[in-house]
Order: structure tokens, then C-alpha cells, then sequence
């Protein structure tokens, strides 16, 4: 097949064919296909769109550009979750094991990070001794023998989407909706997901800042997941402050372990949103999906998984009893300077800091420190006195906890008027 005309009609606004877009999945995934020409059919799809159907089936083409995680034999439901990632967005570490205290099996494949959006890879590499580069076969001999396993990527599954991704990066062509949808569903169906649940972030910390595009993405992630053969959950969650009261790696896995302890707040509620949703995905009632989250939480269920998934995958089991492991050197607390009411913490600008901080990469080739992040005390609608706690800077050392002081204090606002708190979930799953 030529591929000169597969972009040819891309670029004439025509409809790509299933096969042109097997072509074009396999050539990327083989390397068949030189970049150039892949860069011109990436700008002439972001320019011109793809339809449902393009969408579905570059989809299925990318998901099947290499292996697939079979995951037969593993107990049912299977369940897999995916969020757009957004500044403390530490969700996967309380709900893989929530789920599989319900009753699930996930198998997940996460990221790292990059820009202001951490990656759970990243976020779980700061637990001493945890492996996260397991293979296939391990990830399903570990599933089958406790209910959850995660790895990072692996160029195994799915290498088209990694070569036409990295290419998008550097050509301007990420944030196309077709391209997004195709991206994310691929990885999903590649590591065997057959239903997913979907947190689209929304907000300034979030891919898309306002809620008719975040609405947008999730609707066109159910439809095409759909197509694809895929049972989809989405919904949209406010990105427009950092999710709970960390950021930055240690700080937020050490957050997630308090929450399956039983501390309560935003981040825990959309934790056990999502766990009901993903039962709900997988043919529970709504009030049966309610009774079991709770009591996999209350009872200790949750907790007790995540310490035999930390265990299984080689991770230091003392970071369950004690928050005495990856701090920082330098920590300056932050506190307000004039009462009233927290009318924003802005997530965009806390997740800059983190990065400054080292929390995270600006490329791909960056380092990042553990033990490094911010820990944040107030939410919008809070209201503060004089010389209240605002939040704690953890540094590498005192120059940077200085900078990171004066940037946090400029990222909260208080307003005297009052400020009505902000829902976690902007639009539940019925209604996008
Ligand atoms: N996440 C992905 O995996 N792919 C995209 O294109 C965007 C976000």
C-alpha cells in the first residue's frame, strides 16, 4: 500500500479505509514508515479530523501493532482505570487494591510523568525496593495470585502508539481529540482491559482546562471504547486545584497509604467514586458497588491488599508503618498573611513548583528526586486565619524551599468574601 495517498486523503478531508489504517499501525510499529511521512499524516488527521469509525479502527490497529496481554484463565471481572493525569493525582495507589478487595482483577499499565502531570511510575519508583518492569507472564502469575499487578510501559504492547506519541510531541499534534482517544484506548485493549473506567481531568492542572472540552474527551473515549468492543466509564473530575493534600512522589504515596488507613477528604471521595464506578462498569447495582467499597475500606481489605502488592512486587513493606522514609532534607512551613476565605490553589502553578522543586521532568531525559513536593493544607472554599498553616515546602535544600515559599504564597489566593468549596466530580458518568 502507498502511504503517500493514505495522507493524501487525509489531507483532501476523504476518509481513511481499516486497511489504510492497519497499514499505518503496522508501519509505524516496524518503522517501515519513514517519520516524515508519518509527521504529515499526524498534522493532516489534526487539522482534519478522524471520524468514529477512522477512530475505533486506528484503535484496533495500534492495540494489535504488537503483543496483547492475554489475560484468560485470571479471574472475572477484569477492570482496568485510566486517568488524564493531573497535579497529585495519586488515585491508582489507593484504587488497585480497593478493587481487588472488591472482588476485581486489574492488571494496569502506568506512565511516567511528564510536564505538570506526575506519573504513577514515577510516584511508586520512590518505594524502596519495588519492581515495576515486570513482564508480562509476571504480571499475570502475580494477578492470579493476588487480584492486582502494575508495571510501567512496556514496548511490548502497543508500539505504535509509542512511535506515533513521541512523534506528536515534538509536530504540535498532541492535543487532537481522535488522536488522544486512539492513544489511551490502544494501551487499555492492548493490555487486555475489557472494561475501563475513565477520569478526565479537568482544569488549569489538567490536558483540558475547560469542562465542554474535558465533557468532549470523555464522551468521545465511551463512544469510541464502545466501537472498539471495550465497556467505558467515564466522568469528569476538577483538575483546577492539586487532588488532595500532596504533590510530588513520596509525599503522595505516603497520602494514598493515610487514605486507605481511613483518612477522609476530596482525594478519598474520588477514590471511592471511581471504586463504585468500576464496580458499577462490571454489572454491580449501584447499591451493592456502595456497600462493597465501604467495607473494603472500613475493614481493612483495601490496606491489607496494598501491602501484598507492595510485597509481591519486591517493595519495603515498612512504608506502611511509618512516613519516616524519603524526606526531604529542607521542609519550610507556609502560613497565611492576611484572613479569609481560599478562593484558589492554582494546580497549574503547584505543579510548575513541583517541577522546580525536581518532582518532576521538563524532559524526558530529566531526573527527578522522591523526596521533593508540597504539601498542601487548604482547599477553595477554606477559611484561614492569620499565620494558619497553608501548606509545608519539602526541598532538596534551602535556596529552592526559598523560591518554592515566595511561588506557593503567590499560587494561593484569599479573597475576603466567602468561597463555596468545589465539587471533586464536575459531571458523573450518567451524564456525559
Ligand atoms: N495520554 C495518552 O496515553 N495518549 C495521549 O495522546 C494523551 C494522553
Amino acid at each position: 500500500m502507498n502511504f503517500v495517498e493514505t495522507i493524501s486523503r487525509k489531507r483532501d478531508r476523504l476518509e481513511n479505509s481499516s486497511a489504510e489504517l492497519e497499514a499505518l499501525a503496522k508501519g509505524a510499529a516496524d518503522e517501515t514508515i519513514p517519520d516524515y511521512q508519518l509527521a504529515a499524516w499526524l498534522m493532516a488527521a489534526y487539522l482534519n479530523g478522524l471520524s468514529e469509525r477512522e477512530t475505533a479502527d486506528l484503535t484496533l490497529a495500534m492495540a494489535s501493532s504488537g503483543e496483547r496481554l492475554d489475560l484468560t484463565g485470571l479471574p472475572k471481572p477484569w477492570i482496568d482505570k485510566h486517568s488524564t493525569g493531573g497535579v497529585g493525582d495519586k488515585t491508582t495507589i489507593v484504587l488497585l487494591p480497593l478493587l481487588a478487595a472488591c472482588g476485581l482483577t486489574v492488571v494496569k499499565m502506568s506512565g511516567r510523568g511528564l510536564g505538570i502531570t506526575g506519573g504513577t511510575i514515577d510516584k511508586l519508583g520512590s518505594i524502596p525496593g519495588l519492581r515495576l518492569n515486570l513482564s508480562p507472564e509476571e504480571m499475570k502469575d502475580q494477578a492470579s495470585q493476588i487480584g492486582l499487578a502494575l508495571t510501567g510501559q512496556t514496548p511490548r504492547l502497543a508500539p505504535a502508539d509509542g512511535r506515533l506519541y513521541a512523534l506528536r510531541d515534538v509536530t504540535g499534534t498532541v492535543a487532537s481529540l481522535p488522536l488522544i482517544v486512539s492513544s489511551i484506548l490502544s494501551k487499555k485493549i492492548a493490555g487486555g482491559a475489557e472494561s475501563v473506567v475513565l477520569d478526565v481531568k479537568c482544569g488549569s492542572g489538567a490536558f483540558m482546562p475547560t469542562e465542554p472540552d474535558a465533557v468532549a474527551l470523555a464522551a468521545a473515549l465511551t463512544r469510541t471504547g464502545t466501537l472498539a468492543g471495550l465497556r467505558v466509564d467515564a466522568s469528569v473530575s476538577d483538575m483546577s486545584q492539586p487532588l488532595g493534600t500532596t504533590v510530588g512522589n513520596a509525599l503522595e504515596v505516603k497520602e494514598a497509604i493515610r487514605v486507605l488507613k481511613g483518612e477522609r477528604g476530596r482525594f478519598a471521595d474520588l477514590c471511592r467514586y471511581y471504586a463504585k464506578r468500576a464496580l458499577v462498569v462490571v454489572g454491580e447495582s449501584e447499591a451493592s458497588a456502595e456497600i462493597k467499597v465501604e467495607r473494603a475500606m472500613t475493614s481493612g481489605a483495601a490496606l491489607e491488599k496494598a501491602r501484598l502488592w507492595i510485597d509481591a512486587q519486591g517493595g519495603d513493606n515498612s512504608i506502611f508503618e511509618s512516613e519516616n522514609w524519603q524526606n526531604a532534607p529542607v521542609q519550610t512551613e507556609v502560613v497565611a498573611s492576611v484572613a479569609g476565605f481560599v478562593g484558589e490553589v492554582d494546580a497549574r502553578r503547584v505543579g510548575e513548583i513541583a517541577i522546580r522543586l525536581g518532582a518532576g521532568r521538563k524532559t524526558k531525559a530529566d531526573e527527578i528526586d522522591p523526596r521533593v513536593g508540597l504539601d498542601i493544607r487548604v482547599a477553595v472554599g477554606d477559611r484561614v486565619e492569620v499565620g494558619q498553616l497553608l501548606g509545608t515546602i519539602h526541598a532538596s535544600n534551602e535556596s529552592c524551599a526559598e523560591s518554592a515559599v515566595r511561588q506557593f504564597q503567590d499560587c494561593v489566593k484569599v479573597l475576603e468574601r466567602s468561597v463555596p468549596a468545589r465539587d471533586v466530580i464536575l459531571v458523573p458518568a450518567e451524564t456525559v
